[in-house]
């Protein structure tokens, strides 16, 4: 089986010998390869990094806000204050939410995200975050993306660096990896309104990795990008990766359609096709297989049975439980499952469960 999957192609070969694939090599595989080599040569390299273990998180989601200043057309989730289903939580909510998530739910981390809200100030996330910790101090506050972080700085005229430090001696642990969607500019234009830019998405998570707070990292597929638009997204990432060290992980988002401005507008009449998905994510882990040791596959917007297949196509980890997830049920998905039913959609998939802690340590 090596030996058919070395002779399939320059990169496939040059990525199976330990070497890094360039631009290039990335564009030939986006659009020559045939997608069972890439799944053969993307599962070899993840079974060398990660052997036969799947991960996932028990995680809670707490969408603080869908209140939004951006209208991004690929988003079904946010609000304007005005709206009737606008909403923001309080502090008090937000504890008891936690609370449920941690003490019945049996969370271990709370990941935390929301819309820009023009008008909630650095202290209204200081005393979210200090009041969580002071509660349950044994629980990981995974909280604010950098685009969220970069729109913090930019209404309270705080520097990032500032912002992420304050938040960090409020008791931040890391980051989630989302507002990534796709770096390069000319595809970003189209799909977000009011976001920072690739570039600005990159240098909040270096600053953040500098100052010691590990993050996650996206990229949004499956709308108008073109290959070249995913091979330049995961060579920033790597090369950013080789800088820091501070991404725990990769995750490849499949763009879900319903209820969005793209949709809305018949800009994009259907989702990507399950081949391209899990081309894509092969692909993210052949590009960083020396970069990156894990690659999450999200299943609430693959859904549970592809997100299964991913699993022989590079994917190593299923992110997590997303108890009470918001934004991808705005978009149409199901969202939300217990711990038993992630162990045993790995455990069909022929791989061995484990339950880890949001940086990858083993529970
Ligand atoms: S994707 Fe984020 S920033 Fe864009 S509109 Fe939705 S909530 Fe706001």
């Amino acid at each position: 089986m090596l030996q058919s999957i070395a002779g399939s192609s320059n990169a496939i070969e040059k990525v199976i010998h330990g070497e890094e694939l360039s631009f290039n090599d990335g564009l030939d595989l986006m659009n020559d390869e045939n997608v069972f080599i890439l799944g053969a040569a993307a599962d070899l390299i993840k079974k060398k990094l990660t052997g036969n273990t799947i991960t996932f998180v028990a995680s809670y989601y707490l969408n603080y806000t869908n209140v939004c200043a951006a209208s991004c057309p690929l988003c079904a989730f946010y609000r304007k204050g005005t709206e009737a289903d606008s909403y923001t939580l309080t502090i008090e909510q937000i504890l008891t939410r936690a609370k449920i998530a941690i003490k019945e739910m049996k969370a271990t981390e709370l990941h935390i995200v929301g819309g820009f809200h023009p008008k909630l100030g650095l202290d209204y996330y200081e005393k979210m975050i200090r009041e969580i910790k002071n509660e349950f101090p044994s629980v990981t506050v995974k909280a604010l993306t950098p685009a969220e972080i970069h729109f913090i700085s930019h209404i309270t005229k705080n520097s990032v660096k500032e912002v992420l430090s304050r938040l960090k001696d409020a008791g931040l642990d890391a980051l989630p990896g989302g507002g990534a969607e796709i770096f390069s500019k000319d595809i970003r234009d189209l799909i977000v309104r009011g976001k920072c830019s690739g570039d600005e998405w990159l240098d909040t998570a270096r600053i953040a990795h500098e100052i010691g707070i590990q993050s996650n990292c996206t990229m949004l597929f499956g709308h108008v990008e073109e290959p070249q638009h995913i091979i330049d997204h995961l060579t920033k990432v790597r090369e950013l990766q080789k800088k820091t060290g501070g991404f725990i992980t990769f995750i490849p988002l499949k763009f879900s359609l319903d209820n969005t401005e793209l949709e809305q507008k018949g800009l994009i009449q259907n989702e990507s096709s399950s081949i391209y998905d899990i081309k894509v994510i092969a692909i993210s882990r052949l590009m960083l297989a020396n970069a990156m040791k894990n690659i999450s596959v999200y299943w609430v917007a693959l859904g549970k049975k592809m997100a299964q297949v991913a699993l022989s196509y590079g994917g190593s980890d299923l992110v997590g439980t997303a108890f009470s997830e918001e934004i991808f049920k705005a978009a149409g998905k199901t969202t939300g499952t217990s711990i038993q039913e992630l162990a045993s959609l790995i455990k069909d998939a022929k791989c061995i469960p484990q339950q880890r802690d949001t940086f990858f340590n083993i529970l």
